[in-house]
């Protein structure tokens, strides 16, 4: 580096010349002249002021790099949450990739009538394969479920009065909070009850000015101990009698509390959880979810219910500005058929959900033993995710890793495709139940490079896995 204290003019590169090597290292070529002209020119500037300034070439090649990582590239998901927000939540069925890649690359019948060839309805299979899911009179695919949200609430309420309870009044991640969502629609809320507690009284008490009752499933928190909620029965009868529409927004689109398509009785984790089926039973007239948490298909926003409330929804001006694209409703479509055929547990979520904790237990030994033992596969517990399932944990055997976490850490995020684990306490920590065994011994070799040298040891006690 000696030689950049002496820089001087006739030292900076061209802009071709450094733009020419960051496009070689994988930037493309209009952002590699950008960032090569910003270099130089910045090093020009600390040249008139007297100042020695870094060497263009090191300084562009940080920015590059700062680039490229930001380019969406595949990853190894071995973190045990198996919906990851960051990492995207639901990842699709190869059959339902295949159907949405055919119809992003070709002409298809995204809005089309094909056995007339006239002009159809868009997402019209996806919202057939809805109402026989969920018994619903009617369906409607918009973008995500905050776009349902909004456009349920523009076209029902108006510009009128939405009541919820101020135990409801969320904030998702991103920091995306719902009553400010709520209000873009137009409405406004009328806030009832108090945050641990609201009861059916503080409901009728303002439901004359009411145009619309909301509940709100509150996804990513839960309240324990002094806590009153209403029921979606009790709110319905409400709604019923005064004449004014239910709208439950259950966000994570658990199609059946029953949850038919698995073997067995439903998992302990999902006890909580409101069925989209027994929502619409218990008497909402319209009930939001999203596509991508625990329905496992592509991020959507899902409205099931009344038919008159639905084509409200879809007629509303929003209705164009939230719509799908014709890929998107092909993955919906594909994997709500993987439920209507009885083959909910090949869904990639679901999958992971079944995988047995024997044959995980073998998987994470078998890891280990690549790593001649320098860790320990201990019970621990994979993480539902996306705000989904508040508290609930999966059983599920991890691998502590003996060793310096952070060193670990980032020589498996170094590795192509990076790999993501969990760091607790001073100790990595991979779980195998969000990995495709192909990927196993990925993880193994990058492992194994970066553990030589460690010494198997004692590890720190039993640990329990973070919520995203
Ligand atoms: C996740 C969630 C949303 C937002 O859904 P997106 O599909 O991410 O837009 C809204 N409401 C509830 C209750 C949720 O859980």
């Amino acid at each position: 580096m000696g030689r950049l204290c002496h820089m001087e003019y006739r030292d900076l590169p061209r802009v071709d010349d450094l733009a020419g090597q960051l496009s070689a290292e994988g930037l493309v070529i209009d952002l590699a002249t950008t960032v090569a002209r910003e270099a130089i020119e910045t090093a020009r500037r600390l040249l008139d002021e007297g100042k020695s300034p870094v060497d263009p070439l090191s300084h562009a090649r940080s920015v590059a790099a700062e680039l490229l990582a930001l380019k969406p590239i595949r990853v190894i998901n071995a973190t045990g949450v198996l919906l990851h927000t960051n990492l995207g939540r639901a990842t699709l069925a190869a059959e339902s990739n295949d159907l949405s890649a055919t119809v992003a690359t070709h002409p298809a019948t995204v809005e089309m009538d094909i056995t007339t060839g006239n002009r159809g309805k868009r997402a019209a299979y996806a919202r057939r394969l809805l109402q026989s899911l969920t018994g619903a009179e009617d369906a409607l695919v918009v973008n995500n479920n905050a776009a349902a949200l909004l456009l349920a609430l523009a076209a029902v309420a108006g510009t009128g009065k939405a009541v919820v309870s101020r135990g409801e009044e969320i904030e998702i991640g991103g920091s995306f909070r719902l009553p400010e969502l709520m209000a873009a629609s137009g409405a406004s809320l009328l806030e009832v009850g108090t945050t641990n507690r609201t009861r059916l009284s503080d409901y009728e008490a303002v439901i004359g000015d009411a145009a619309a009752i909301l509940k709100v499933h509150p996804s990513n928190y839960r309240l324990e101990g002094f806590a009153e909620s209403v029921s979606y029965e009790a709110l319905a009868t409400l709604a019923r009698r005064s004449d004014v529409p239910l709208i439950a927004d259950v966000g994570s689109g658990l199609l059946d509390a029953n949850v038919p398509w698995m073997p067995g009785s439903p998992p302990q984790w999902l006890a909580e959880e409101p069925g989209v089926r027994q929502t619409l039973d218990d008497g909402a007239d319209l009930v939001l979810f999203s596509g991508d948490k625990l329905l496992g298909g592509p991020q959507a926003g899902i409205a099931v219910g009344r038919a008159d409330l639905i084509q409200r929804m879809a007629t509303h001006p929003l209705a164009r500005a939230l719509r799908i694209d014709g890929s998107t409703h092909a993955a919906l479509a594909s994997t709500l058929e993987m439920y209507a055929s009885g083959r909910g547990t090949s869904i990639p979520f679901w999958a992971m959900v079944s995988l047995s904790y024997d044959e995980l237990e073998l998987r994470h030994q078998q890891l280990l033993d690549r790593l001649e033992g320098k860790g320990e596969v201990v019970r621990g517990e994979s993480v539902p995710g996306a705000g989904s399932v508040p508290g609930e944990t999966i059983p599920s055997p991890n691998l502590h890793l003996a060793g310096s976490a952070d060193t670990l850490w980032e020589k498996l995020l170094a590795a192509s495709p990076p790999i993501l684990a969990r760091r607790r306490e001073g100790t990595l920590v991979i779980d195998l139940r969000t990995v495709d065994p192909a990927d196993d011994a990925l993880i193994a070799e990058t492992l194994s490079a970066s553990t030589s040298g460690v010494r198997g040891g004692v590890l720190p006690p039993q640990l329990t896995p973070v919520a995203e």
